[in-house]
């Protein structure tokens, strides 16, 4: 027998919907690609999100045609996340850091119909154009340009396109299991794979993954993402931000640590959400312009590991809680956060913020494991490694235009970390099992010898990669960068590693560099490294 309550479809429409109807007023801020501000409301992104959904049903789009954006965080962005899957068609979101033949593949796999753009990124639309097979439409994300106009054939221009859309149109009823958006993963292995979310599992990722004890964005938060909107839906945090109401501030392009700064002073931003990358940028920028980040009380890391030197650093000078979370596209991304339970009020700062430094727990919608070589379970006692497998209600199960499964045969997903689990649930990844390395068949976290090298108070970032040597297969060599005019020796740093880890874990050599080479969401490349200093003690003579 049927229960007696009513059955709603979990659709994205019905999260612009609230925000329209109930926080129509509260703002939504943009840094525009040219640097201008530019100020609406939760009101106009609901309207003109109905008006696009309408305009593209005027232009013939197909019902679940795939919609590709290349652009940065801003107001028409988010326009776009809502009126093309409320409409029942699917965001395809470009990160437009990829090789133009990356795109070109992902855009052709995903036969996008539409793709719209950012001004910045005319010129790549202009080169890729005649390898498009799919795309019928190019819309430039702005008014009227004619000098754009001259750069692609029969470009249109989404403030005009709005304008032939109706601000009364009504939301279709969809099943919500129809799919809502598309992402590729990077292509570190071979060609990208696209994962397409549906309404259900954006729905339930935004609800489960804001509770009190997750990302916990409230009506009075003023939040800004500064994760890019191509990288997993930025997190989330559009979808989430239009149902609890928050003030959103989308900081377009500039996201140098010192134009942030200014940005939160200015908007009075009290959490934003990124890459440790950004943060070290930011910590930067604060540093030199003297501002204090006031209104911040709290931001979500995540994307790589969060180095706890930085957890120290931020809480001490400017009082902002990092918290640590973990994901990936698979996943939605988020898969674990790190907050902590009622049994550790007691504890001690420090014991508190040791265990802050690790991935955190899972919310309520997924479950964890981790299991050996052979698939064979292992024990959640915090000290056994193992590659990590996660299910639930927001991972994936196929990858999109694949008919086979993405799961193991009792329907899990194989991460690729490595990670242990403790009895509470609590996750810490030690590496991707990519990278690891394995001295003598001994495992070396990568990540553990970064993070000491960082400690370091000479160096800004550090990178830990295996590297092939004649007796032990692999042996961990740092390659790190000085802070600006400092001028650490290779025993310095060697010598930070004393005591930290068991001295066949002390890397074989720190080699300097001025930078890392960052991949298109912003982590280092560890292959590239791998490629240039891999042979590194085979020329030594690897002793
Ligand atoms: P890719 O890095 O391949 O582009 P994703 O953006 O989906 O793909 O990244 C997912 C991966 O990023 C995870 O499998 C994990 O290795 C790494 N990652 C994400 N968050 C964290 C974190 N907090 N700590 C360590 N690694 C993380």
């Amino acid at each position: 027998m049927n229960g007696t309550m009513m059955s709603q479809p979990l659709t994205i429409s019905s999260l612009i919907a609230h925000a329209q109807t109930y926080h129509g007023g509260t703002e939504v801020v943009s840094v525009e690609t040219d640097g201008t501000v530019d100020r609406s409301n939760w009101g106009t992104v609901g309207a003109n999100a109905r008006r696009l959904a309408h305009a593209l049903d005027k232009l013939g789009v197909d019902a679940g045609a795939r919609c590709g954006t290349i652009a940065w965080n801003n107001r028409r962005h988010l326009e776009i996340y809502f009126g093309v899957a409320g409409s029942g068609r699917v965001t395809h979101t470009l990160n437009p850091r990829l090789t133009p033949e990356q795109m070109i593949y992902i855009i052709n796999h995903a036969e996008d119909q539409v793709m719209f753009l950012d001004r910045t990124f005319l010129p790549v639309a202009a080169k890729l154009g005649t390898h498009l097979k799919s795309v019928k439409h190019f819309i430039l994300l702005g008014p009227r340009d004619d000098e754009a106009a001259g750069m692609v054939d029969g470009l249109l221009f989404f403030d005009e396109l709005l304008e032939t859309g109706d601000a009364g149109y009504d939301w279709p009823v969809l099943d919500e299991n129809t799919p809502a958006a598309l992402c590729y993963t990077s292509g570190t292995t071979g060609n990208p794979k696209g994962v397409q979310y549906t309404h259900r599992s954006t729905v339930l990722h935004s609800i489960a993954g804001n509770q009190p004890d997750g990302m916990a964005i409230a009506a009075r938060d003023v939040v800004m993402p500064v994760v890019p909107m191509f990288h997993v839906n930025a997190w989330g945090v559009p979808y989430v931000a239009a149902h609890t109401g928050a003030k959103l501030v989308l900081p377009g392009p500039q996201l140098d640590g010192e134009s942030l700064a200014r940005l939160i002073d200015a908007e009075q931003v009290t959490l934003s959400l990124g890459v440790p990358t950004i943060w070290m940028g930011l910590l930067a920028g604060l540093e030199k312009t003297g501002l204090k980040a006031a209104s911040m009380t709290r931001t979500v890391v995540g994307g790589s590991a969060l180095p706890p030197s930085m957890i120290a650093a931020f809480r001490d000078k400017y009082d902002v809680e990092l918290i640590h979370a973990w994901g990936m596209t698979e996943t939605s991304p988020l898969g674990t956060l790190n907050q902590l339970l009622q049994k550790h009020t007691g504890l001690s700062v420090d014991a508190q913020a040791r265990l802050r430094e690790g991935q955190g727990r899972p919310p309520y919608g997924v479950e964890l494991r981790i299991v050996d070589e052979d698939g064979k379970e292992l024990p959640r006692d915090g000290k056994t490694q193992g590659e990590l497998q996660i299910r639930g209600l927001w991972i994936v199960e196929s990858y999109f235009g694949q008919d086979k499964t993405a799961l193991t045969e009792d329907g899990w997903f194989d991460t690729g970390d490595v990670a242990t689990l403790d009895a509470d649930g609590f996750m810490i990844i030690r590496d991707r099992s990519k990278d690891i390395i394995k001295s003598g068949g001994e495992w070396i976290s990568t990540v553990e010898l970064e993070n000491i090298a960082i400690a370091h108070p000479q160096i800004a970032n550090a990178a830990a990669i295996a590297a092939r040597h004649k007796k032990w297969d692999e042996r961990p060599v740092v390659l790190a960068v000085p802070v600006v005019g400092a001028n650490p020796t290779e025993a310095e740093v060697l010598a930070a590693y004393d005591g930290k880890v068991a001295s066949w874990q002390v890397p074989d050599r720190v080699i300097f560099v001025e930078e890392l080479p960052l991949g298109a969401t912003g982590k280092v490349l560890k292959n590239k490294l791998r490629e240039t200093y891999g042979d590194v003690l085979m020329e030594d003579g690897g002793t």
